[in-house]
């Protein structure tokens, strides 16, 4: 694929190399000091003080286990950092607590009813720590090599080879998002444990997001022990996997592999109850915990009157996890029904809802963060031409600018210069149009389109 506009020729491949930056790569985490203050700007955050202080306060609360099934709100304009900051509380977490971040329009898929779907995030972003006996072995990741066998038709399977100093192991893998998984997620340098009965590598073995984010876990394995280490034993570990992880792999009809694929389809309430009831008693015995963690719904306005009514209702159980929506909605109507109410949402749901508000940028903090953003994506920019992306930003919109720069590097690259200028920038503004100017001409066209 080419894209030939505005005299050039930008071919995909020199696209590729700067699209894996993903929008909130550059967030590491809340950037507060031990008594929870923000620094103005650190871990890839700039500004919202108030906010990060506040977001800090819920990281505490739900990883000294003080709260559960609470529900906050991040509301703000658009642009102000709720996705941003809803990021950085889930790396906050750590990989002990598990968190989930979707979209509310997720909710609404022909798969399954929307109970359903709200009830299984719900039941990703509760982990339950299972305390094992185990043999791990660990070691460092010298080379990780994936080939496909010939047989194979297109990308249904392939075999991982994972050489560590003290041994290669060998996956079969089930599918091209497991091989995307292991890619994204193993480098050699890497220390990696492996579960020597179950396979499972713990580098990757984190509840976060969704199902597919998944290890390999279940993956045929085969341990091949090399001459020059001894197998690293160690006795007791402990795993830790979500609810909904039991109820797939529990659930006859789909099986552990649908925890690859995410296509679970609907679980049988029965077997959630026995699962409930199992889990309960494992706690009881010592050999479980439960631990609630976070389930991030953005675009909240999106959900129906009766979505908020089932969240209300899940929020009482007993090990709810925290509840993060986000919306810069103000005063609209609810979901199927005409009432109006602030951010989209049933009054009984904002009044038991902690609400953070984000604030607009000021214009330092917006070339803070495009400055941020240039050096995440590796991109050397003159001064005035950051100047130029943060004025254009005030006409357009934050994110229309980050996704600028992407393009001027290329652009830039094209003209076999290091440092992007401001006519790399108007030349990428000229070439991608933003909402503002997108609007315009279907306005100037409307009568030659469909309705
Ligand atoms: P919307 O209401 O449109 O969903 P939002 O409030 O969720 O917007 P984000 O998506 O978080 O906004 O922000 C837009 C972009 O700006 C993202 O790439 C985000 O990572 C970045 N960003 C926003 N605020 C900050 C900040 N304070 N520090 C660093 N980066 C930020």
């Amino acid at each position: 694929m080419d894209i030939n506009k505005d005299d050039q020729l930008i071919k995909a491949s020199e696209l590729v190399r700067t699209s894996r930056v993903g929008v909130h790569s550059h967030i590491r985490g809340l950037g507060l000091t031990d008594e929870l203050d923000p620094r103005p700007v650190s871990n890839g955050l700039v500004g919202q003080l108030r906010a990060r202080k506040a977001a800090g306060y819920i990281v505490r609360m739900v990883k000294d286990g003080k709260v559960t099934g609470r529900a906050v709100l991040l509301a703000g304009q658009p642009g102000t950092g709720k996705t941003a900051i809803a990021m950085a509380i889930a790396k906050e977490m750590g990989e002990g607590t598990p968190a989930t971040l979707m979209s509310a329009s997720e909710i609404f898929s022909p798969e399954m009813s929307t109970a359903e779907a709200l009830t299984q995030a719900i039941r990703r972003s509760v982990g339950i720590r299972i305390k094992e006996e185990t043999e791990i072995i660990e070691g460092e990741v010298v080379e990780v090599t994936i080939e496909r066998p010939a047989t194979t038709s297109g990308a249904k399977a392939g075999r991982l080879t994972l050489k560590t100093t003290e041994m290669e192991t060998i996956y079969d893998l089930g599918g091209k998002m497991i091989e995307s998984i292991i890619k994204e997620n193993i480098a050699a340098g890497d220390i990696i444990t492996i579960d020597k009965a179950t396979g499972r590598i713990a580098k990757l073995g984190r509840s976060f997001t969704r199902a597919r984010d998944y290890d390999a876990q279940g993956a045929q394995t085969r341990f091949i022990q090399t001459p020059e280490g001894e197998l690293q034993k160690r006795k007791e570990v402990t795993h830790m996997v979500s609810l909904h992880d039991i109820d797939v792999i529990n659930s006859r009809q789909q099986g552990f592999l649908a925890l690859f694929s995410g296509d679970t389809g609907e679980i049988k309430q029965e077997i959630r109850d026995q699962i409930n009831q199992k889990v309960a008693e494992w706690k009881e015995e010592g050999k479980a915990e439960i631990v609630p963690g976070i389930l991030f719904i953005d675009e909240v306005h999106m959900l129906t009157i009766e979505c908020f009514a089932f969240l209300n209702r899940a929020l009482e159980s007993d090990n709810a996890p925290i509840v993060i929506m986000a919306t810069n909605r103000g005063i609209t109507k609810i979901r199927g029904t005409n009432e109006l109410s602030p951010h989209g949402m049933p009054m009984d749901l904002l009044d038991r809802t902690l609400i953070i508000m984000t604030e607009p940028y000021s214009e330092a903090d917006i070339k803070q963060i495009l400055q941020i953003r240039c050096e995440e994506e590796d991109a050397s920019v003159t001064e005035e031409a950051l100047n130029a992306l943060a004025e254009l930003a005030k006409s357009t919109s934050l994110r229309y600018v980050m996704q600028l720069i992407m393009v001027a590097k290329v652009l830039c690259r094209r003209r076999k210069a290091t440092e992007i200028n401001t006519e790399d920038i108007s030349r990428s503004y000229r070439l991608f149009s933003d909402e503002r100017r997108s609007e315009e001409w279907l306005n100037r066209l409307s009568d030659q389109f469909l309705f």
